[in-house]
């Protein structure tokens, strides 16, 4: 017999209006064909706590076979675990089918750090439940009655905002290590306290992120990143001992960034100045890019290998490629990062050598690339945390706001006085 508690609409407060639509299609037209689905995950998690849900999940009992029946614009995904992509043109929603807990005492099911391989066993709802990871995550709204079903005890804890996990916690790390990147974001980004037992293997268990495939780990570091809370998930990633799985050469510049007196250095400030960047740039619903966010992390590495490969006689131009290349081959060590936000990256340090040419030609070539933008913001925050003079970027600010006229003259003011001519000398025919 099911354990689950049922909570009324009446007492959780969720209005199926706040549901996006096209999920809502998706429920009824499952329910309809007789089958079970619920809205599960962050969706039901957010609402709530009355936030904005990002996505909406959907968990069913209709394999994804069955779903595309039902909604022939189904795209099945995935070999081992097939998933379900319901599309709406380019929007899509994830289905799942009902999944059992992976079993411990099967053998094969886990690698030798105690890892999900295999994790593909349909299951029922109450099993569905106990494989997710934090109770939160774990409720399931059903659509039909407005009732919110609990098996782990996740509204108590919601109501107590606490981040606890499903089972045994040190277990569940081992089985899948992103889990305690994932009780980073959710405690940061909704404010919840993780309970004591979840908390306490996260930091001795860190290494385990070492066995992750790096392609896992470009979407979690831009969820933790671009949430909103950047400031203080990489406050709580540090403490936690877990930065150093995702960007090694960041820890290191940190962790060795002091000035003579002790306090923290340019590049730590650069960090923190640039994330909180990011996050007033994220709430003011502005974009934000994943190429930024390694030029940040990255940059004292980048900047010390410039500095390295010119002093070895190489061109400004070629000493900067080399030094990225340096960078990105270490980072990619620990996630994968898409070419075209690496290049990105590179084009944002490439143009720093150029914003202390004033010439008229040069600065009008300069604003018009199509990096300009990113890469003056970047210059800006290095000159706020005292790599550069403040009026290099006052000046570059001026620029593009003023006229064409002005554009002009404040070039011209800013080239370097003219050397006086020497007389020539009068040709003998003159
Ligand atoms: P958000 O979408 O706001 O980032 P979410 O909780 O919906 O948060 P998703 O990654 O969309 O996160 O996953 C949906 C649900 O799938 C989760 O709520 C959780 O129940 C389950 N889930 C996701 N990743 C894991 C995991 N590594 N281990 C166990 N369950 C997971
Ligand atoms: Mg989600």
């Amino acid at each position: 017999m099911s354990s689950a508690t049922r909570i009324p609409a009446s007492e959780h407060g969720i209005n199926p209006r706040e549901i996006d639509k096209k999920a809502r299609t998706i429920l009824t037209s499952l329910t309809d064909a007789g089958y079970e689905a619920y809205l599960v995950g962050g969706g039901v998690r957010d609402l709530l706590l009355e936030m904005v849900p990002k996505d909406f999940d959907i968990a069913t009992n209709a394999t994804p076979e069955q779903i595309k029946k039902v909604i022939p614009s189904t795209r099945i995904i995935g070999r081992r675990f097939r998933l379900a992509h319901v599309h709406f043109g380019r929007e899509y929603f994830e289905v799942a089918t009902f999944r059992a807990p992976h079993d411990d005492s099967e053998k094969g099911q886990t690698g030798q750090h105690g890892r999900i391989i295999h994790d593909n066993v349909f299951g029922n709802l109450e099993e569905d439940a106990y494989r997710r990871d934090f109770t939160v995550n774990a409720l399931f709204y059903d659509l039909q009655n407005g009732e919110v079903v609990d098996f782990v005890g996740g509204m108590a804890d919601l109501e107590k905002r606490e981040l606890r996990m499903i089972g045994d916690p040190e277990l569940r790390y081992r089985e899948d290590p992103v889990r305690m990147l994932r009780a980073i974001r959710f405690a940061t980004k909704l404010n919840l306290k993780i309970e004591a037992k979840t908390e306490a293997p996260i930091s001795e268990l860190s290494s385990l992120m070492g066995n992750i495939a790096p392609a896992r780990l470009f979407d979690e570091a831009l969820k933790l990143f671009h949430s909103g809370q950047a400031v203080k998930t990489l406050e709580s990633l540090r403490e936690y001992c877990l930065f150093q799985y995702l960007f090694p050469e960041a820890e290191t510049s940190l962790a060795e960034d002091t000035d003579e007196n002790g306090e923290e250095g340019s590049y730590t400030k650069l960090v923190y100045a640039a994330l909180a960047n990011t996050d007033r740039r994220i709430r003011a619903d502005m974009p934000v890019t994943p190429a930024f966010l390694f030029a940040v992390m990255l940059w004292k590495r980048v900047s010390e290998g410039f500095t390295m490969y010119k002093e070895l006689g190489n061109p400004a131009l070629q000493a900067m490629h080399s030094a990225a290349s340096d960078a990105f081959s270490e980072q990619i060590k620990c996630i994968s990062v898409p070419r075209r936000f690496s290049n990105m990256s590179r084009e944002i340090w490439t143009l720093q050598g150029l914003f202390s040419f004033k010439n008229e030609r040069r600065v009008f070539k300069l604003m018009e690339h199509k990096r300009f933008r990113a890469s003056y913001d970047f210059m800006c925050l290095r000159a706020e945390c005292g790599e550069l003079p403040i009026s290099e970027c006052d000046w570059w600010t001026l620029i593009q706001e003023v006229d064409l006229k002005e554009k002009k003259a404040m070039c011209q003011a800013a080239l370097p006085p003219k050397r006086v001519k020497s007389p020539r000398r009068k040709s003998k025919n003159g």
